[in-house]
């Protein structure tokens, strides 16, 4: 066995190039928010340097078919939780105690493994929706699948993550690997130099549509309590039906370990709690068990530090959390500057929903974008 999981890398990077080099196979590429402010690292630039236009170009020059955006699956998981998370607020107000709250987020799969192992009596907590990464598969071999005319068996779809538990996630059994084959921003890196790709000198290139188009609230996502704000941003919309003018959220912003803050809503004060890294999300949990003193509406959970800028498959960082705040300060700048910073207003997904899905948590989303969970006594 290779001490360093090299082997396992370079298996994988071997494999995602067989699919690139066969002429029966339509390859799909999505990157997740947190790569495109960590790439860089990896080609001498500083941290905190976005890298979004040349990491599209290099994909493209890699020979994948479709440059696409995880991002536009982070709005999506929005519509969707975000619809699950009015919905169920309306329900316990109305005194229905058919569901739980808080309502947990499932975008991290190591959070979710955390949970299924060590509070398996608690599933009615976490949000059903899939991870951003999952959403993308499912949406890319059925919707888009259909749009160009390709049979999903003749469909690839690469996923670039910060994260190495993503690998996992994408091999759950659930999943009827809608996501072939989850390579880390260190393995991205490798593939380019591989490739002789001079990254640097790359010009800033757009993703593909429409699985390419994306809101500021889905770029956040790639870092801790960007979740919570994106869907807060939607959440606040749908519920006064006012026009969110400001939407940064200060309040839910910030590195401690556990945080917790009141957002109004209209008359509703939101309770939220945030933890990153798992011993802190236990904390959260553990007082949930002990009754929810806090009123949580909503918790939101990153198991990695500083959420994805900060995971295991990114360029080492040698635990400096300067470099990882200088990549979520990128994100945070990439979302200040997207003409479009609500994930309800992307003209793209509201398309979807229009010719595909109907609306958020109809009978085909439930279906396609929404998952289970179980017990279980290990990983
Ligand atoms: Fe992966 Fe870490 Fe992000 Fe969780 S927080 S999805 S483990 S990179």
């Amino acid at each position: 066995v290779c001490p360093t999981g090299a082997l396992v890398e370079n298996e994988q990077i071997n494999e995602v190039l067989a699919q690139l080099a066969n002429p029966n196979k339509t390859v799909i590429v999505q990157v997740a928010p947190a790569v495109r402010a960590a790439l860089g690292e990896a080609f001498g630039m500083e941290p905190g340097t976005l890298v979004t236009g040349k990491m599209a170009a290099a994909l493209r020059r890699l020979g994948f078919n479709y440059v696409f955006d995880t991002d536009f699956a982070a709005d999506v998981t929005i519509m969707e939780e975000g619809s699950e998370l009015i919905d169920r607020i309306t329900k316990v107000m109305s005194g229905d105690e058919s569901v739980k709250l808080p309502l947990l987020t499932s975008c991290c799969p190591a959070w979710v493994n955390f949970y299924e192992t060590q509070f398996g009596d608690m599933l009615d907590y976490p949000s059903t929706a899939k991870s951003p990464q999952q959403i993308f598969g499912a949406i890319a071999k059925s919707y888009f699948a259909e749009k160009i005319e390709v049979p999903r068996e003749k469909m690839t779809v690469v996923s670039i993550m910060p994260c190495l538990a993503k690998k996992y996630e994408a091999d759950r059994p659930e999943f009827e690997k809608d996501v072939d084959i989850a390579l880390s921003t260190r393995e991205l890196a490798a593939l380019i130099k591989q490739a002789n790709i001079d990254f640097n000198s790359l010009p800033e290139e757009d993703f593909d549509n429409p699985l390419g188009e994306s809101t500021g609230a889905a770029v956040i996502f790639g870092t801790t309590g960007g979740v919570i704000e994106a869907a807060v941003r939607t959440a606040y919309e749908k519920i006064t039906g006012e026009n969110l003018e400001k939407v940064e959220f200060e309040s839910l912003r910030g590195f401690d370990g556990v945080r917790k803050a009141t957002v109004k809503v209209g008359d509703l004060e939101l309770n939220i709690g945030i933890a990153h890294g798992l011993g802190n999300a236990r904390k959260l949990m553990e007082e949930l068990k002990a009754g929810n003193p806090n009123n949580f509406h909503a918790i939101e959970v990153m198991a990695c530090p500083g959420g994805c800028v900060g995971g295991g498959g990114q360029p080492y960082h040698g635990g400096n959390i300067e470099v990882v705040q200088k990549r979520r300060d990128a994100l945070f700048a990439e979302d200040a500057g997207k003409p479009v910073r609500k994930s309800h207003e992307n003209q793209a997904v509201l398309q979807m929903y229009e010719d595909y899905f109907g609306h958020p948590m109809s009978h085909k989303a439930h279906e396609l974008l929404h998952t289970h969970y179980a017990k279980k006594d290990r990983i």
